[in-house]
């Protein structure tokens, strides 16, 4: 046997004979067009309207994320601005197919450009590009493959028109060359809770009709299996299909010790789903999701509808609420318009809304009317907090408006180191683990050079966590996690033992970590957490809490 390595999506295991996704179409020649501007002006309308009727029509199949990323690529499709550049290049000779293939690689190079979120979104412009060019050459549209029979699918990175359209019968895991973990590809998979690898640099040598086992927990490719590698892979299959069947209990360790399990969620409609997987509340809701296209602030009565429709979903449940966290890789127009050679050190997060206070304070206005009408037992907390004084001034500001419960979050280094003076003012702390890696390690989230750095399983970060579960406890106030972390099962139990009383999470992760949990004592997740601190990197943190427990 032979591995090849990348990031895992979730902690599935699945086996099967390899299928590649069809190579892109090759790019057109710029030669003059040999029918006039009038005929390639009007190929160019037929092609750009069917693809957006296409893709409308396969939202229309489907719901939740998958029907947002289907209409917004639709949306695309017929975006003014890049049907302006389609004309200039028609108006000056070149041919439809030119035409729309230089237009969308000029756009696609500006989003890169402008990199984080909006970087990751240019290969949605690839996908329709080539959707458009296969119309214009009358070639079916490049995808998935339809082999007659179940496989595991190696693309480059899927287009997410694709992700969101797999069917889970056939397809039993999906492999990619490129694509990050906060890719779309990424996202829709977790979603779909397909069995994942992204970023396998390795797998374009992986060939049809091979068997592998592709294994998400471990990150990890297994080519050339042996008997008994494939049936330890299917015991595992086996044995996680009981797990996520299994009745969803409320959290807890084996001595009985209570850990809520909560839900991380980006939009309200997705509560429903999250309690259904037995979710006990909302560990983190962020807030600017609802607000990444808007150019405006966004209303306090658009605000109040959408938090009402969330808390009432949770009726008598913990729901954590984070105002606005803008900036770095999820810019919000009206809240941070200056260029920044370093966003993510920049005025992001509570200072950002610190230096809007009217939109922090229709924002608050707002969660407090929501609540009112609502029966849930709603928490606020600010994002990006790295001082006693910005503490002390968020609680503050939030008692004002009414609400009861106001906690920071804990991202930043200098929040974990004085988490005892700063939970002084605050009711609660929620650590931020994505953030806290970063800013820790000295290592870009979003930059897959450096993907290696952000690792929360370092050492220094479990000892930053450390130091707040210690903070907490000495205060009687609650201390839980909601960044990627929780929803590691074996990390779940490390931040545990570091005194984390609360789990937040991707829904779909609810289930392997529940099952953790229940593995150990109290006193296990003491001992597993001590000898992952002990270690001096991350893999040694990891080997080691493994070898403990
Ligand atoms: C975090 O930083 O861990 C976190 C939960 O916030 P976000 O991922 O939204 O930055
Ligand atoms: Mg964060």
């Amino acid at each position: 046997m032979a591995a090849l390595r990348g990031v895992g999506i979730g902690q599935g295991v699945a086996t099967g004979p390899v299928r590649r996704m069809a190579e892109p179409l090759p790019a057109p020649e710029n030669t003059p067009s040999g029918v006039g501007a009038e005929v390639e002006r009007a190929r160019v309308a037929e092609a750009i309207s069917y693809v957006a009727a296409d893709l409308n029509r396969r939202a229309e199949a489907v719901d939740g994320t998958a029907r947002e990323v289907l209409e917004a690529q639709a949306m695309i499709a017929e975006d003014p601005t890049l049907a302006d550049e389609v004309e200039e290049r028609v108006a000056a000779g070149a041919t439809a197919e030119w035409a729309v293939h230089d237009a969308f690689a000029g756009f696609r190079a500006s989003l890169e450009a402008v990199g984080g979120y909006l970087g990751e979104r240019a290969a949605d412009l690839d996908d329709i590009a080539q959707r458009v060019l296969a119309r214009l050459r009358g070639v079916p549209a490049p995808g998935v493959p339809e082999p007659g029979h179940p496989f595991v699918l190696v693309a480059r990175d899927l287009a997410p028109a694709d992700t969101a359209l797999l069917d889970l019968d056939q397809v039993l895991a999906l492999i990619t060359t490129d694509g990050g973990p906060t890719s779309h590809t990424a996202i829709l998979a977790r979603e779909k809770g397909i069995v994942a690898l992204v970023g396998a640099v390795d797998a374009v040598s992986l060939a049809d009709d091979e068997t592998v086992i592709v294994d998400a927990a471990a990150g990890t490719v297994v080519t050339g299996p042996s008997a008994e590698e494939l049936a330890r892979a299917a015991e595992r299959a086996a044995e996680r299909k009981a797990v996520d069947a299994a009745p969803a209990s409320p959290g807890a360790l084996a001595d009985g010790t209570p850990i809520a399990l909560l839900a991380n969620l980006g939009k309200p409609g997705d509560a429903v789903d999250a309690a259904a997987r037995g979710a006990e509340g909302v560990g983190l809701f962020r807030t600017e999701f609802l607000f990444l296209s808007a150019t405006h602030a966004p209303t306090v009565s658009v605000q109040r509808e959408a938090y009402r429709e969330l808390l009432a979903a949770f009726p008598g449940r913990k729901v954590v609420v984070r105002v606005l966290d803008a900036g770095a890789d999820k810019p919000l127009p009206f809240l941070n318009d200056a260029h920044e050679e370093n966003p993510a050190l920049g005025l992001r997060g509570l200072r950002a809304l610190r230096a809007s206070e009217d939109i922090l304070r229709e924002q608050l206005t707002a969660l407090a009317e929501a609540d009112a009408e609502t029966e849930a037992d709603l928490w606020v907390m600010a994002p990006m907090v790295a001082t006693v004084e910005e503490t002390a001034y968020f609680t503050a500001l939030a008692r004002e408006y009414g609400l009861r419960t106001a906690g920071i979050m804990v991202e930043v280094p200098s929040s974990a180191l004085l988490a005892d003076r700063l939970l002084a003012h605050a009711d609660f702390a929620s650590i931020g683990t994505n953030d806290l890696t970063q800013y820790t390690m000295a290592a870009d989230r979003l930059l897959g050079s450096v993907a290696s750095f952000q690792d929360p399983w370092h050492p220094a970060v479990l000892r930053l966590v450390a130091e707040v579960g210690r903070a907490g406890r000495e205060l009687g106030k609650p201390v839980g996690v909601c960044g990627e972390a929780a929803a590691d099962p074996l990390l779940a139990v490390v931040l545990v033992g570091l005194g984390v009383g609360s789990l937040s999470m991707a829904p779909s992760a609810l289930a392997d970590v529940r099952r953790a949990l229940a593995e150990r004592t109290l006193d296990d997740a003491g001992r597993i957490a001590a000898a992952a601190l002990a270690a001096d990197d991350a893999t040694s943190a990891r080997a080691a809490a493994h070898a403990a427990g």
